[in-house]
């Protein structure tokens, strides 16, 4: 049992002020309305109500000091008596309270919400673009069931006669005095004499779980989808971690995708470039037919409106790269049918050494 000086963290000769103080700074933390379902916390709560009670009567608290409960301070640090623990309260009374929102000693039981799981999942480009339900398989912690999470055989768990119990122990640093996880039993506050057989004294065995996850239609490659409280359990009936699923879109063969747009390229002939054509253009959301007009260049791009990727309602475009192909290879009469088209635009064939004149006086 903790002495009522060292629950409310005050020293021994703390005046009626300072035991004051440090009562509404600590029964503000610990109230139930800022802790709803944390058992640890009320607990707390009503051991902070129950020492103030006394240490605030100077009648009770002169009785309490001759023959009260005094603890068993058989070994390491003797808190309530130590003068570390006055600078302290000085301290964070001055200085507000710089180490966060840890309440004396009470990080063994703290209630801790617990790990996030990541995982990557692999989509195809039309299951990004119209959504898709998936069966995702992750490997999540479980509360070991032979020993309810602590790690340790039935008799085989001992509170920490480092740290008494609280998973902190305090140190002084020059004038300051600074807490810190008690290294003995890593904040846990109780030290495992005899290992849990089935989880090998860490308190969690591995299980596969499987979940169907929705993909939004218009997912895209890098995104996220995180599904709360589908992560590992917490400790001390913390809330569970978050699940985040990295989205991971193979590549398509003919679409490219800029958010909402969709890319595409289209190889024509240059009969078809000279002369304009009408061509069959495949989307997402089926074919559609573009006229280009005669003499469309190659890079030319022509949108296609609302056949791109469909995201909250709004679709995009798919946008349309002309590609002009040479023919590489022609038959006789190609060939001749070119040679006239040449003749016809005026142009010599031969002009090999016209361009070497044109570019002779480059490099001088
Ligand atoms: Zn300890
Ligand atoms: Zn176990």
């Amino acid at each position: 049992m903790k002495d009522y000086y060292e629950i409310l963290g005050v020293s021994r000769d703390a005046d009626s002020e300072e035991i004051k103080k440090a009562y509404r700074k600590l029964a503000i933390q610990y109230h139930p309305d800022r802790n709803p379902n944390n058992k640890e916390a009320e607990n707390k709560f009503k051991e902070l109500s129950e020492a103030y009670s006394v240490l605030s009567d100077n009648a009770k608290r002169a009785q309490y000091d001759q023959f009260g409960r005094v603890d068993d301070m058989d070994s390491g640090f003797n808190f309530s008596s130590s003068p570390f623990e006055d600078i302290f309260s000085q301290f964070s009374s001055v200085f507000g309270d710089i180490f966060g929102d840890q309440a004396y000693g009470d990080s063994a039981n703290r209630p801790q919400k617990g790990e996030d799981i990541r995982i990557n999942l692999n989509i195809d480009f039309k299951e990004a673009v119209f959504g898709a339900e998936k069966t995702i398989t992750i490997k999540k912690k479980k509360v070991c069931s032979s020993c309810g999470g602590s790690g340790a055989e039935k008799g085989g768990l001992e509170t920490c006669s480092y740290c008494k119990g609280m998973g902190e122990v305090i140190y002084s640093q020059g004038f300051l005095s600074v807490r810190k996880t008690c290294p003995k039993c890593n904040g846990k506050g109780k030290i495992i004499t005899k290992k849990c057989s089935s989880c090998h004294g860490v308190g969690y065995v591995y299980e596969e779980e499987s979940l169907t996850v929705k993909i939004m239609q218009g997912i895209d490659n890098g995104n996220i989808i995180k599904v709360r409280g589908r992560g590992n359990p917490g400790v001390n009936d913390g809330p569970s971690g978050d699940l985040y699923i990295y989205i991971n879109v193979a590549e398509h063969d003919f679409f490219k995708r800029d958010g909402r747009d969709i890319h595409i390229q289209v190889p024509i002939s240059i009969a078809q470039a000279s002369l304009g054509a009408s061509l069959k253009i495949p989307t997402i959301w089926g074919e559609h037919e573009i006229q280009i007009p005669p003499g469309t260049q190659d890079g030319k791009q022509f949108k296609i409106k609302h056949k791109g990727v469909e995201m909250s309602g709004v679709r995009g475009d798919e946008i349309v790269h002309i590609k002009v192909e040479i023919p590489k290879k022609l038959t006789q009469r190609q060939k001749e049918i070119l040679m006239e088209f040449a003749e016809e635009s005026g142009e010599k064939l031969n002009y090999k050494d016209s361009i070497l004149d044109k570019f002779k006086n480059i490099f001088k």
